[in-house]
Order: structure tokens, then sequence, then C-alpha cells
């Protein structure tokens, strides 16, 4: 299974700072010691193209954040101090996705070991956000297949309000986005189609509303391509998920998405997404079941 990963992606931020950044650089490293994967099956991405990304962003943001002109209130907002490095990470993120892509059209799936990055809006960031990854790759994949049709399902605990943004009213991306009703962001966008979740939700109720719907969609849009946001902060030890998902309920969760794509015989591109359990194992672990989930359906 090819596996976008570049160390820029485990950036090294300010001491203290609170997003946790040793996963991108464990999580690598623990595929390789269970032996999951090889060597070979890492590709580090190079920095995505202007073309890619002005299909997605407004120039006047995608310039601002190039030359680091952002407001401390815009770098507030996105919680990170801007920076060549960060910005450099971000790009090269966005074309992990990019590349993820062609290699699920080819293999059934790949995987970036960051991106989700699903709070960057048209023209703004937010929430550790500067680009949306998987909204510039779907705007690649259709500039490559016009007329397909793709389906993000984004089951990370937080909103994907910037992609639902993105792809406000499009007839051709769909955004699915199951999350905590009363969790970040506090002003939600309106995605295709929305799924909160009110705080507590266990293991079985949160696997009974993802089997209701994503059927429903793939059998309502019928998508040649599936982007995957698989955040593990639906965990119960999340600090900010609010939900009760047990780490085996988030395999089934993965190994639910994984199944159903295959079967229907859709290519699916996967990004990481967040996960803030205080323990970085914990983190770690619930990434790899992930990646273990993609390894058992497809190779
Ligand atoms: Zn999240």
């Amino acid at each position: 299974m090819k596996i976008a990963y570049h160390p820029c992606y485990a950036h090294t931020l300010p001491a203290g700072h609170r997003f946790p950044m040793e996963k991108y650089e464990l999580i690598p490293q623990q595929l390789l010691h269970e032996g999951l994967v090889n060597q070979d099956d890492f590709f580090a991405p190079a920095p995505v193209s202007m073309d890619d990304v002005l299909r997605v962003h407004s120039s006047d943001y995608v310039q601002k954040l190039l030359q680091l002109q952002l407001t401390p209130r815009e770098q507030r907002v996105i919680g990170f101090p801007q920076s060549e490095a960060l910005v450099e990470r971000e790009w090269v993120i966005t074309q992990g996705t990019i590349s993820c892509t062609q290699f699920a059209l080819q293999q059934g799936v790949a995987m970036n070991v960051a991106g989700g990055t699903h709070h960057a809006f048209t023209d703004r960031g937010e929430g550790f956000c500067l680009l949306n990854d998987i909204a510039v790759a779907a705007a690649a994949l259709l500039h490559q297949y016009p007329n397909w049709k793709i389906l993000v399902v984004d089951l990370d605990v937080h909103q994907g309000n910037g992609t639902a943004e993105i792809f406000a009213g499009s007839q051709q991306v769909f955004t699915f986005s199951m999350h905590g009703r009363h969790n970040y962001p506090f002003k939600k966008e309106q995605s295709f189609l929305d799924v909160p979740l009110e705080d507590g939700t266990t293991t079985a109720q949160y696997l009974q509303l993802l089997e209701t719907y994503l059927p429903r969609l793939i059998a309502d849009i019928r998508p040649n391509f599936i982007y995957y946001l698989s955040g593990v902060d639906i965990l119960d030890t999340d600090k900010f998920g609010k939900l009760k998902v047990s780490l085996q309920g988030c395999w089934e969760r993965d190994k639910y998405v994984f199944t159903t794509c295959k079967q229907h015989n859709i290519p699916v591109a996967v990004s990481m997404g967040g996960g803030y359990s205080p323990s970085v194992a914990t983190i770690v672990n619930a990434h790899i079941n992930t990646f273990k989930a993609a390894l058992n359906t497809w190779f």
C-alpha cells in the first residue's frame, strides 16, 4: 500500500504547543516496526503546484500564506505561528493527498500520514488547517475526470466546515460529515449530509448511524471516488471529542468504511485527521488500526 510521508510532516513546534505533532513521526516508525509495510511503500511528496491549489483557494489568501502576511488574529484562529516551514509542510501534505488519489486509482486505497485539513476554507484557515488537502485533491481529480462524482466521508469528530463551504451546492463533490454536535467548530457549515452526534454517543450508536447513512449515500450518489477523513478524535479517551467510542469501535468504523468502498469497487484515499487522546500511544495505535484495516481489506 502506498503511503505519503515526508519528514516535514513532523515539524517541530514551539515548546508547549498544544498540537500533537509527534504522531506524524511515530506512525511510520510503528508501521515499519510491526512489519505492516516496507520502506518502499512510503513516498515523499513534493510541494503541491500552484495550479492545483488555486482550483480551490483564493489567490489573495494563498499569497498571504506564502508571503507570511497573516495577521496575528488570523494566526490565532489557525493555531500555528506562521513560518515558511509550516507553509512548506502544508504544501507537501496537500500533494500527498493528490498523489494518494493516483495510487488509489491503481491499487484501491492509499493513505497520507497527515492531512484531513478540513477546517481550511476557500479564503481562510482555522483549526490547524491552512490548505484543504482533500478539497484540493478532489478538484484535481475532477480536472482529470470532469464527469466524475466524489464523496467525502469525514468521520473526524469535528465538522468538515471548510470542505462543506468549498463544495457547497456542488453537483460533483458531496460532503458527508458525522461530528460532535457540541464540538468545534461552534458555527457549523452545511455539508451535503451532516450527522451531528450527541455528547456521549456510544460505539453501538455511532456504528449504527454510519451503517445507516454511508450505504444510502453511495446508492444515491454512485461516487467514482471516495476521500476518507479518518480522525481518531471520536475515541472515548479524546480530550476534545465528547464521544464514547472505544478503540475497538474506531477500528470497526475504519473496517466498515473500507469494506463498503471495496464492495462497491470505489477507490479511496485516506487523510488521517485529528486525535487528541492524552497518551500519544493511544493516538498512534488508533491511527495504526486504520492502516491495518486498509491493508486487511485490499492486500
Ligand atoms: Zn478533529
